[in-house]
């Protein structure tokens, strides 16, 4: 098989893209992907490894995870009168909302957002259009949205709330303007709402075409694969046409169930970073070289001098700390790097490397 003969073999679109890399971690302290650094104390991880033993492996799991969705609609203030369609990570649920589609539609999120939302509309040779965030707050442009709403129509627009990789929560209202302009749908990303202290699940009722999403990834199971996407019925019933039966696998059921028992623990670890948050954000403000983001996020956004970005970058990782080099996709990320929020300890060895 030669390049000549696979491009016969896969359409023109697919082609032409890129693979989502993701960097080698091994043996940095890895603040490059918004994980949380923290593992379980000892006799929790015994308790959930006991409560393991009755999966029955040998059985496919619950098609819709039955229970998983009970608890999930308990922990969120998620009403019984909005549907919840769960996902193998949010990624698989942005996957299932653009193939559900009509061929050739306009989707439409802020520029620079969460790299899948792109990603998977060009991968299903969807109309991808960004709309560039105000360059100097990162906050919504809200006219150029209202006027690409107004001109292309979107079947679709992104939110991330707050954004990947700025970190900042967008302006409330201008979001609503946003549902209410758009005839499509609108799914507000709260991928990180566990250190955003603001949220869209209190609209659900209010507005038919928005969505919620939420992981548990950033809550601290993003080994896990688990997201959700709350909204009207009649929308969730036709995703759910799109989506494999058995999406949820059981071990991921039963551990979510068991860790959202426990949430507590997640909700202390979450006091944590948040805190440390403040202390990395204000350490790097002292530092004058950079222009710091504020962040409602597990992350910040900093900017370096023109064309420091990657010299500091390769600088970190040579003393051992991995963050993310935002400036190779150019833009407005040009110069600008992000750091995850990890443990104490990692936060000082990333400020004193710094
Ligand atoms: N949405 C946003 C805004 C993100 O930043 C991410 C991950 N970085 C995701 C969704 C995907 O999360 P997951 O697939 O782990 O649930």
């Amino acid at each position: 098989m030669n390049s000549e003969q696979i491009k016969t073999l896969f359409r023109a679109e697919v082609l032409a893209l890129s693979a989502y890399k993701v960097t080698d971690a091994r043996g940095f302290i890895k603040l490059d992907a918004m994980e949380n650094p923290f593992s379980w104390p000892e006799e929790t991880k015994q308790q959930w490894l006991k409560s393991l033993t009755d999966c029955a492996l040998n059985r496919y799991p619950d098609p819709e995870a039955r229970q998983l969705c009970l608890t999930l609609r308990q922990n969120n203030g998620i009403a019984d009168e909005h549907g919840l369609i769960l996902g193998n990570g949010s990624d698989e649920i942005i996957q299932m909302l653009l193939m559900a589609l009509p061929s050739g539609a306009s989707v439409l999120a802020p520029d620079p957002s969460f790299v899948m939302y792109k990603q998977v509309s060009l991968s299903l040779g969807l109309n991808y259009l960004g709309v560039p965030l105000n360059s100097e707050t990162f906050d919504l442009d809200l006219k150029a949205m209202l006027d690409a709403i107004a001109l292309h129509n979107p079947s679709l627009v992104f939110l991330a709330y707050p954004n990947n990789p700025t970190g900042n929560l967008f302006e409330k209202e201008a979001v609503i303007e946003i549902i209410k302009a758009c005839k499509g749908l609108v799914i507000v990303d709260e991928a990180y709402a566990p250190f955003a202290n603001a949220s869209f699940m209190g609209e659900l009722g209010k507005f038919d075409n928005l969505l919620v999403m939420r992981t548990l990834s950033k809550l601290g199971l993003a080994g896990l694969r688990l997201g959700y996407l709350a909204g009207h019925p009649l929308i969730i019933q036709e995703l759910n046409k799109i989506r494999l039966p058995y999406n949820i696998n059981i071990l991921t059921q039963a551990t979510a169930e068991f860790a959202l028992q426990h949430s507590d623990l997640f909700n202390a670890q979450t006091a944590i970073l948040c805190s440390e948050r403040s202390r990395v954000l204000s350490a790097l403000e002292a530092m004058s070289r950079f222009c710091v983001y504020p962040s409602a996020a597990n992350f910040i956004l900093f900017r370096t001098h023109p064309d420091q970005a990657n010299t500091l970058f390769e600088h970190l990782k040579k003393q051992g700390v991995l963050i993310k080099n935002m400036s190779p996709q150019g833009g407005l990320m040009k110069d600008c790097l992000r750091v995850t929020i990890g443990k104490p300890e990692e936060n000082d060895a990333f400020l004193q490397a710094l």
